[in-house]
């Protein structure tokens, strides 16, 4: 049977966690960490000492570094909307919550791509998407809470799964952060990126979601 790991408990080492973010988005306080440990059915409870909120993909990097060099374990958090518990620190782990993370830095209409932080609510991907003309084709009856980060963890797939794919494959290329340093990987020609079954570019031009 495996074992639990352990949740780290020493106060100096979660105050080393909380400078990479700074005090304002480092939550202690029970009352504050409490949305962040269950889901709104009520279905997972977990516990954890700190929710970290970093703000830019260098105090990501940063925690994970972090969290590597202390075998510290961590839970990525989007808009803690998914139904399995994967986002509830079941075993004490620290919380680092990707939702300040919430910029779409472009929207080329050109090439029917956009370039979004893990936080972006899906909604705000889709609004961005048909702001420009086109349309951005996962939807989910979570859009207004989840993120595409959250999208991506879980491969989500919604109304327009079977027209457009499920969320991965609505993907050209990501910047990801791992435990020990960030990498970045955007398609190649040896690795070509994963096209929408029925249609040639991320964003589709506006059309019905299902047909
Ligand atoms: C009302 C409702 C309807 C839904 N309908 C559908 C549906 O039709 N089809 C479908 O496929 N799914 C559906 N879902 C599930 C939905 O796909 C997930 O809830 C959503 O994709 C999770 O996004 P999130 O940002 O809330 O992630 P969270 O719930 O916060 O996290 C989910 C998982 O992703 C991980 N994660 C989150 N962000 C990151 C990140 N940036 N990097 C790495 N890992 C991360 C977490 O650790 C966790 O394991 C529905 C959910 C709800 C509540």
């Amino acid at each position: 049977m495996l074992s639990k790991p352990p949740g780290p408990a020493d106060p100096a080492l979660l105050a080393r966690f909380a400078a990479i973010v700074g005090a304002r988005h480092a939550l202690t306080d029970p009352a504050a960490i409490a949305p962040y440990l269950s889901e709104e059915r009520g279905l997972y409870q977990g516990r954890s000492p700190l929710v970290l909120r970093p703000g830019t993909v260098a105090e990501v990097a940063a925690i994970l570094e972090l969290a590597s060099e202390t075998g510290t374990p961590v839970v990525p958090q989007g808009g803690n909307t998914g139904l399995v518990g994967g986002q509830t620190p079941l075993h004490g782990e620290v919380v680092v919550s990707l939702r300040r993370l919430d910029r779409i830095r472009e929207v080329d209409p050109t090439s029917n791509t956009m370039t979004c932080e893990a936080g972006v609510v899906l909604a705000k991907a889709q609004e961005a998407a048909a702001t420009a003309g086109r349309l951005f084709p996962l939807s989910l009856g979570a859009e207004g809470s989840c993120t595409i980060g959250g999208n991506l963890a879980t491969n989500a797939g919604g109304t327009g799964a079977l027209a457009y794919g499920v969320a991965r494959e609505l993907v050209l290329g990501c910047c990801a952060c791992f435990r020990a340093r960030a990498r970045s990987r955007p398609p190649s020609s040896a690795s070509p990126p994963r096209r929408p079954r029925s249609h040639s570019s991320t964003l589709p031009r506006n059309a019905p979601a299902a047909r």
